[in-house]
């Protein structure tokens, strides 16, 4: 019996190659085991247990016609296959599509019903799919999927890779390796599932489910691979909805079923592999030695009964002899800037992936996933937007240049307001103070004072120019560590409210309340537990707690007390945010028995992304009053402070084509007159991009494709846009107008590259 065995890598993410060679030499003492690899750098070439070795040419050198002819031989001449890579298992299945007696691997329409994300093979299994999108989506949906699942998001390749991605750059950067390497566009973004990784491995024959097991990874690789787990027997309950499914895909070979366990027991299915788990020989100690039940239900030859020795098994590293015939090549070149496993796997895996693509385009696929809603990626930019910017004579306009959204900005502040009166009660009302940092600009700040809006300043400037426009200073709440500068230009009347930010700032707060400070409500801002931040008086251990209750008690009785505290919720997430809102509402409630003060003012800050706070509905915010009042009943004012909630939709930012280059394959690099020193927040968020046809003066979204918007400086990061499209007929000399740019684009940019 002669068993070829393909996928012997043993690097830190290894193949099951030799694993499968092991079970089987236990199995069936007598067979000719033969390693097949695609590179002499793999050190499973030198696996003892292996007879012989079909060594080939990498991947990218490999003429597969010959190749392939070659395959057939020696499965025509009575040679079993059990393949340990997933594409090599994908093109096997191409080239033998009704299935050939010694390959045992699974035929195309099985691949075709695993594929990620969706794995429609999954029905009738008890497990579910955590929630992803395609990112041909328009960006601006990307990111609200990212803010929506808490930024706990996976970056995956239609095969192999995964990064995380827990930021907007990181995201951008891993997407542009990713569809480098895989040559497509259609990656995926999927949710990141807490809890412990268990997976079933099977084995089958024609349909038939020969054998199946459990293993919960009970130690694990930095990578996340498994080095220690324990064996189980599958659980009837899944057993017998997968051997309905094997018999449904006509399985034949191995496979394995990734999945992760949530602490609620739940179980999510990640992925389902075409091939034997690389931990495969760690199960066979535990008695289930599927490799041998799979050649047995293929040939028929009996093999050699597999013993329990443990139910848990581990990794350790061996040391082993090279082989004579395959001394060792020169230590390989470090390879820099790669994002998985693929890239780094010295058998060219990644341009297997490409000519399998080139020769079936339907391959990789992302299955499941309806082209996006928005299709061609173009994302849905407000009328108010294109009414706002059409009233501007963009011919004219000296670029680059803010371009301020009148109805935009009204409108956003009008709708605040009005939501604030919906929200609030006779006993506790809800307002916003405006926080001023995030656009200075005196329009927005007006708005503010004309929807009845606070004024949230950090520096006793920014509460000058509050009054200067018109506030009272009973209407400025004064915030952050450094609100008393610059000196002497502190308010003589009372203010609304004050926040310490720290013990100090708090001594300093008693000891001005003697003198000159006047305020209606004095309060301390909170550092939030378990989410960094260097701001507010930290609680998170019982002596700084204890600090803190001793501080509240040398506050002066005359002014009312608050709490206040801030995160922003575009960067830890929405349902994030919120937890972290109920946990602050526990800690207020703990705050106001040990100080026998009670909280009449909550401030819960800023940070919102504007399609958070602006979301049509509006149950969670009225749920958080209703949870307000039960737990802290002497709250009489409930503050949010919005900044880029309301100034990032009111400004875009106007620039104009400079040059148009045409790279290879359809890249194109436009170099702009705009660049990331007036757009500083590229790096946080996306822009939607609209361009004025320079015939009919429309203003047409960009979608996604394969240009890159270079930006004027002479800066390597200087790169205002990556994957979109320009559309039909753009010409140097055309506007672009990036939306979404007066928040902190407005208000950090800055002078450079002018002389
Ligand atoms: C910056 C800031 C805000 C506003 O944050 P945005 O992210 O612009 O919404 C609100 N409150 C405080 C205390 C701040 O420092």
């Amino acid at each position: 019996m002669k068993i070829y065995i393909s996928g012997l890598y043993c690097g830190g993410n290894p193949q099951p190659g030799v694993g499968i060679a092991r079970s089987l030499r236990e199995g069936y003492p007598e067979a000719t085991l033969i390693g097949v690899e695609y590179s002499n750098r793999v050190s499973g070439i030198h696996w003892q247990g292996l007879d012989d070795l079909w060594i080939q040419r990498p991947w990218n050198e490999l003429d597969l016609e010959s190749y392939a002819g070659k395959v057939r031989r020696v499965l025509d001449e009575g040679g079993l296959w059990i393949s340990g890579s997933d594409l090599e298992a994908m093109w096997l299945a191409s080239l033998f599509p009704g299935g050939h007696a010694g390959l045992l691997a699974p035929p195309p329409d099985a691949l075709k019903r695993i594929a990620k994300p969706a794995v429609p093979a999954h029905a009738g299994l008890p497990v579910r799919i955590p929630t992803y999108v395609a990112t041909d989506l328009p960006d601006w949906d990307l990111h609200a999927f990212c803010r929506a699942n808490d930024w706990r998001v996976w970056l995956k390749g239609p095969y192999y890779d995964a990064a995380r991605t827990p930021t907007w750059d990181s995201f951008v950067a891993a997407r542009n390796a990713l569809t480098k390497v895989w040559s497509t566009e259609r990656l995926f973004l999927q949710a990141h599932v807490s809890g412990y990784e268990e997976s079933v491995m099977l084995c089958a024959y024609r349909g038939e489910l020969l054998g199946c097991v459990s293993m919960r990874k009970r130690d694990i690789t930095p990578e996340g691979k498994t080095w220690a787990g324990d064996v189980s027997p599958v659980d009837p309950a899944f057993e017998a909805p997968l051997r309905r499914i094997v018999r449904e895909l006509n399985w034949t070979g191995g496979g394995e079923l990734e999945m992760v366990r949530d602490p609620g027991g739940q179980l999510w299915l990640l992925e389902v592999n075409p091939r034997f788990p690389a931990w495969v020989h760690g199960a066979t100690i535990g008695g289930y030695n599927l490799p041998a039940l799979l050649v047995q239900g293929a040939s028929g030859a009996r093999a050699v009964k597999a013993e329990a020795r443990a139910a848990e098994f581990t990794r350790v590293v061996l040391e082993v002899p090279v082989r004579d015939d395959y001394p060792l090549p020169p230590l390989p070149e470090p390879f820099a800037g790669a994002v998985g496993h693929s890239m780094k796997h010295p058998s060219g895996l990644t341009s297997l992936a490409q000519r399998l693509h080139k020769s079936n385009p339907e391959l990789l696929e992302i299955v499941g996933e309806p082209a996006g809603p928005a299709a061609g990626g173009k994302p849905a930019v407000p009328d108010t937007f294109i009414a706002d910017i059409a009233a501007y004579d963009l011919e004219t306009v000296q670029t680059p240049r803010f371009l301020y959204l009148e109805s935009t900005a009204s409108g956003l502040f009008k709708r605040a307001a009005e939501r604030s009166r919906r929200l609030g009660t006779d006993e506790v009302q809800v307002v916003s103070g405006y926080s001023i940092k995030t656009n200075p600009d005196e329009r927005l700040i007006r708005l503010a004072l004309e929807n009845g809006f606070y004024a949230e300043c950090i520096s006793l400037l920014e509460a000058q120019k509050a009054l200067q426009i018109g506030f009272r200073p009973d209407q400025v709440i004064l915030n952050g560590p450094a609100k008393w500068w610059p000196e002497g230009l502190m308010p003589k009347e009372r203010l609304h409210a004050v926040f310490c930010d720290s013990v100090a700032d708090l001594d300093r707060c008693v000891a001005m309340a003697a003198g000159d400070l006047a305020s209606r409500h004095v309060g301390i801002r909170l550092r939030t537990p378990n989410v960094v931040s260097r701001f507010g008086i930290p609680l998170d251990s019982p002596q700084t707690f204890s600090k803190l209750v001793e501080a509240v008690g040398r506050l002066p009785d005359e002014a009312a007390f608050g709490v206040h505290f801030h995160m922003a919720s575009s960067n830890i997430g929405v349902a994030q945010w919120w937890h972290l809102f109920e946990s602050m509402l526990k800690w207020c409630r703990s705050i106001e028995r040990l100080t026998g003060r009670t909280i009449e003012i909550l401030d819960m800050g800023g940070g919102w992304f504007p399609d958070d706070w602006h979301a049509e509905d509006e149950s969670r915010f009225s749920r958080a009053v209703e949870t307000v009042k039960a737990l802290l009943p002497a709250v009489r004012q409930i503050v949010s402070e919005p900044g880029k909630a309301m100034a990032q939709p009111s400004m875009a930012l106007a620039m104009r084509i400079l040059e148009i280059q045409e790279h290879e394959e359809d890249h194109v690099e436009a170099v702009v007159d705009g660049s990331i020193a007036e757009l500083p927040m590229y790096a946080f968020q996306p822009h939607r991009i609209l361009r004025q046809c320079g015939e009919t003066g429309a203003l047409q979204p960009l979608g996604r494709g394969k240009t890159h918007l270079m930006g004027r400086l002479c800066m390597e990061h200087d790169i205002v846009a990556s994957n979109v499209a320009l559309p039909e007929g753009t010409r140097a000399g055309d506007v672009l107008i990036f939306c979404d740019a007066g928040g902190y684009d407005r208000s950090m940019s800055y002078v450079f590259g002018r002389g």
